[in-house]
């Protein structure tokens, strides 16, 4: 059974905008609130696919780095696709990198000017529907309802909204739309953010402090925290793969992903196929003295990953296939994603690279 409340006040919206007045939080790709002055689309773009899945604190050395070498829209289409893959690795979820550069490139075909509305911000390539919301209401003014995980927090509380999350987006949706206002409508989608990230948090939300407190339906059932509704997660299954740290004359043996597929386009040590296979059957790439460094667990979204780290010098010669030898005082320069940097570390850790004893 799904139940909703209505809040008490019928203009949360006013109530909101008038404590972000007073609170906003001061952003980079942010304009002061209630100015005439429209922030830059493409940075309100780049920090929106940015902050998906992750939170402001990590985002702004990100945010920093990349607007400082891909100052514009046309900047950013027109650098090599490695280089921005570098520069995002750390960020995960590496497709919204692959979107982030089609989606700039199909923006500088069109003179570098970002459409003006949802529906056309939504024709671009690897736009998402909640990206396209928050652009059109954030860059351009337009009425919009922009639903992120906070927003999301703040909504299914406000109207004590019981259907549990995923099936109850639709109903969250429809509260929000209820109260987003006609004008500062890029505001109110800020103040909603703003209000989750620091008010309205998952674990003991701050309703003293709350302008929303006297229409918040959880509020008045003394049960904050218990929306949204989610349903149980089914445990994510387990993955096994193997992956090699090849060392010849101080440098270690990096090759490109196929650029389809999970960390798809990125440098990486070679591994035994996991993101196919997953059960650590794989074969290593060539004959040599293996070594075993250790294992490296890490979270994907749709399962988890136990990768064992074999490691070996060669004393000549070139591993089978396209790679290129790095060198391992520049690794940090390397971009490598998350989980090979975890095996790095564990190989340089351990000294298990075996470059000392062959
Ligand atoms: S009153 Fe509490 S639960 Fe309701 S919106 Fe505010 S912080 Fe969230």
């Amino acid at each position: 059974m799904t139940a909703s409340h209505d809040p008490i006040c019928t203009d949360p919206a006013t109530a909101l905008l008038g404590w972000y007045d007073r609170n906003a939080r001061v952003l980079p790709w942010r304009a002061p609130p209630g100015t005439a002055t429209r922030p830059d689309p493409y940075r309100v773009w780049l920090s929106e696919v940015m902050l998906q899945q992750t939170t402001v604190a990590a985002v702004g050395p990100y945010f920093a780095r990349f607007t400082q070498a891909w100052p514009t829209v046309a900047a950013l289409a027109a650098a090599a696709d490695e280089d921005v893959m570098a520069a995002w690795a750390g960020l995960g979820y590496y497709a919204r990198a692959r979107n982030l550069l089609a989606c700039a490139r199909a923006v500088a075909q069109r003179g570098g000017q970002f459409p003006d509305s949802e529906a056309g911000l939504r024709e671009l390539p690897g736009l998402g529907a909640y990206t396209a919301a928050a652009v059109a209401a954030i860059a351009f003014g337009r009425r919009a309802v922009v639903v992120d995980a906070n927003v999301e927090r703040v909504v299914a509380r406000l109207f004590a909204i019981d259907a549990p999350l995923p099936g109850g987006r639709a109903a969250i949706r429809a509260a929000a739309d209820s109260i987003t206002p006609e004008v500062r409508a890029g505001d109110f989608a800020q103040a909603m953010m703003d209000l989750g990230a620091t008010i309205c948090t998952t674990r003991k939300p701050r309703c003293l402090l709350c302008p929303l407190a006297q229409d918040c339906a959880a509020q008045r059932l003394a049960a904050a925290e218990a929306f949204p509704v989610k349903a149980p997660k089914a445990a994510r299954p387990e993955r096994q793969g193997r992956a090699f740290w090849i060392e010849r004359d101080g440098a270690v043996w990096l090759v490109k992903r196929a650029d389809k597929g999970m960390l798809g386009g990125m440098r990486a040590l070679p591994d035994d196929g996991w993101s196919a296979r997953g059960d650590g059957s794989g074969q290593a790439p060539l004959e040599a003295d293996w070594r075993a460094a250790g294992q490296v667990a890490h979270g994907f979204t749709h399962f988890t990953l136990a990768l064992s780290v074999a490691a070996s010098a060669i004393p000549a010669g070139n591993p089978p296939g396209i790679g290129e030898w790095w060198p391992l005082d520049r690794l940090a320069e390397a971009g490598l994603p998350t989980l090979f940097v975890k095996a790095a570390r564990l190989v340089l850790a351990t000294g298990e690279s075996g470059e000392n004893d062959s």
